[in-house]
């Protein structure tokens, strides 16, 4: 069996530029179509790519947008650099803003409470 030779490039992850796994958004309402979930409303099997849609009768589960509206974002696992970020910084940076909040508040109470007790030995 002839094997390409790219093939042991990406041991994991399917090849990252395979059309029918591009994700398509509305452009009149942010509504994103993801081929792996497809849309459950419309009876569009997950795993549907977006160009075996029909044209003539698909239309945006929310504002009933035609196939036109949409745009091609891309697959959902594209390098996007964003991501990667999230993996520096010590992995503050994969806290949510509530939590966030919560650290740089305790830290803040902590500082109070010291300063108080430094009051408090006079
Ligand atoms: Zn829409």
């Amino acid at each position: 069996m002839a094997v390409s030779a790219d093939a042991q490039a990406a041991p994991v992850e399917p090849p990252p530029i395979d059309p029918a796994t591009h994700r398509f958004e509305c452009r009149s309402c942010g509504y994103v179509y993801d081929p792996e979930e497809g849309v459950r409303k419309l009876s569009i099997e997950a795993g549907t790519p977006f160009a075996a849609l029909d044209p003539a009768s698909f239309r945006c589960p929310v504002c009933r947008s035609k196939v036109g509206a949409f745009k091609d974002i891309g697959p959902r696992n594209k390098p996007s650099g964003f991501e990667e970020n999230l993996d520096f910084g010590l992995g503050v940076n994969r806290l949510t803003p509530g939590q966030k909040n919560v650290l740089i508040f305790s830290a803040f109470a902590l500082a109070i409470a010291f300063f108080l007790s430094l009051y408090s030995l006079r």
